[in-house]
């Protein structure tokens, strides 16, 4: 049975399109392990109402679902025109006004939200509008107004995104409704708080104390969306617990040709350090509007199982698409084709770097035990998950079932490749009981069958935080009863 677990996990955008009971439930009994809402639209009543709509399904289909709030962040964004909307053609003039008061736009120019933009721009740089859709030279800069020629025809309109090409905007990673959407996060109870835009490792950490002020337990994710955020990678995943790279922000801030190579190195660097990495934007895009992806996104999606990423996400295609269910299935099926062609790493080489903790040493035995003698999956009893996650750093295939009474550890662990997490309340006595009890459990979810052999590893006393320091090496015998192996 456990050959058609599927080990990538999903994470939807949720919107109008699945915006009452009925339509989240199929949402989420297509394969959603995490839902994210997305702070850059709507008011808190939307995200509160949307929040509990989806724990009300979740628990109307019995299945445990994340919820990820991800943060608007500093987009800079053109503002209004008069008409909504203009026409520009290529040669002609623009100008960005940069004034607090800069009146509605029209052909000849637009406001912008970000007021100190004059001072990151010079002429001769490009700066790209609606995800790179449109571009503008920039030409002088006259005070507050940004004198640029358009280099594109094409219809721009209110609210559009603006991006420097090469990065070097100064504006900060968090804005004051940023820092109203993590106070929100907290109350709600959100499992996962997704910073845009971040910079550098010290706009983590300050996200990361901005939950811990107001209460909440979310775990932190950083989207790897502008230059600097590439070149400051490792001290970012080192501060965060999972990375994103979000590919629609980044191919207009690096150019597209760099994405390929990029995916791969921000996902081979967040499991080389032990973190969490989603590969994100357009990954089923025309299924929007079509009931099947093209040819090219099922390799995208397949590629990106094969890169090794944890979590795979749909944005517009769940959210405000015509097919949201479907988007999921056609995803989960992608996966876990992709995942029989995933090589894992023979040398186990790839995450066996400092090895700072009991935990992650008692991981890393396991792993390597668990390629040598053949075993069915690893069975963790883990009060934070944090075991869970040492071992599904190591990308063995072997899969890993992470028991847990915490139900938020239960929720955070379902972004880990290859991890199951499921309900457990370990009996009090000795580590040999628990696991005992933990192996039944297993049998009796139809999980494991006689014969199977298995790791487990706990600590000596159930419920103690990173107290994992022992591994057992057992065979579910007769009625799903653990029994010793003797010889090998
Ligand atoms: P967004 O982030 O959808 O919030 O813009 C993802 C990305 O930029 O790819
Ligand atoms: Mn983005």
């Amino acid at each position: 049975m456990s050959d058609e677990l599927r080990r990538t996990k999903i994470i939807a955008t949720l919107g109008p399109a699945s915006d009452n009971p009925v339509a989240m439930q199929r949402l989420l009994s297509a394969g959603v392990d995490i839902a994210r809402i997305n702070f850059s639209h709507g008011h808190a009543e939307e995200h509160r109402r949307r929040c509990a709509l989806v724990r009300e399904a979740a628990q109307a289909i019995g299945q445990e679902v994340a919820i990820l709030g991800d943060l608007g962040g500093p987009k800079i964004r053109i503002e209004k025109f008069a008409e909504g909307r203009v026409e520009l053609q290529s040669g002609q003039a623009f100008t960005l006004d940069c004034r607090e008061d800069a009146p509605p736009g029209d052909e000849q120019g637009v406001g912008v939200s970000y007021l100190g933009l004059p001072a990151d721009v010079s002429s001769g740089d490009t700066l790209l509008l609606d995800d790179g859709l449109m571009a503008l030279r920039v030409e002088r800069v006259d005070g507050p107004r940004i004198h640029t020629t358009v280099l594109t025809d094409g219809v721009l309109s209110n609210r559009k995104g603006l991006n420097k090409l090469g990065g070097g905007l100064s504006i900060g990673a968090l804005t004051q409704k940023d820092e109203d959407d993590i106070r929100l996060a907290a109350e709600l109870g959100l499992d996962f708080v997704a910073v845009s835009f971040c910079r550098n490792a010290e706009d983590m950490e300050r996200t990361r104390a901005l939950i811990a002020a107001a209460g909440g337990e979310a775990a932190v994710v950083a989207k790897i969306e502008r230059a600097e955020a590439v070149e400051n990678l490792a001290g970012i995943i080192d501060a965060s617990d999972a990375v994103m790279v979000a590919r629609g922000d980044l191919a207009v801030e690096i150019g597209d040709a760099e994405l390929p190579g990029l995916q791969k190195k921000i996902i081979r660097e967040a499991v080389l350090r032990s973190r969490v990495v989603i590969t994100a934007t357009q990954m089923l895009q025309s299924m929007v509007d079509a009931p099947i992806p093209t040819r090219a996104e099922v390799l995208d999606v397949a590629n990106a199982v094969i890169d090794g990423t944890d979590a795979v996400m749909l944005s517009a295609e769940s959210a405000v698409g015509r097919y949201p269910d479907r988007a999921v299935a056609t995803m989960a099926r992608i996966c876990r084709g992709a995942e029989r062609q995933f090589e894992p790493d023979p040398g186990f080489g790839a995450a066996n770097g400092n090895l700072e903790r009991t935990d992650q040493a008692i991981a890393m035995a396991a792993m390597f035990l668990a390629g040598r003698v053949h075993v069915r999956a690893i069975i963790a009893l883990t009060e934070s998950g944090g075991t869970a996650r040492w071992l599904s750093r190591y990308r063995t295939q072997v899969p890993i079932f992470a028991l847990s009474r915490n139900e938020g550890a239960r929720r955070r662990m379902r972004m880990l490749r290859d991890v199951f997490p499921i309900e457990f309340q370990a009996p009090p006595g000795n580590p040999l009981l628990a696991a005992r009890a933990a192996i039944s459990r297993l049998h009796g979810l139809g999980l494991l069958s006689e014969g199977d052999r298995v790791i487990v590893t706990n600590g000596d006393h159930t419920g103690e935080l990173g107290g994992t320091n022992t591994l057992k090496l057992l065979r579910v015998g007769p009625g799903g009863i653990a029994e010793g192996l003797g010889d090998l």
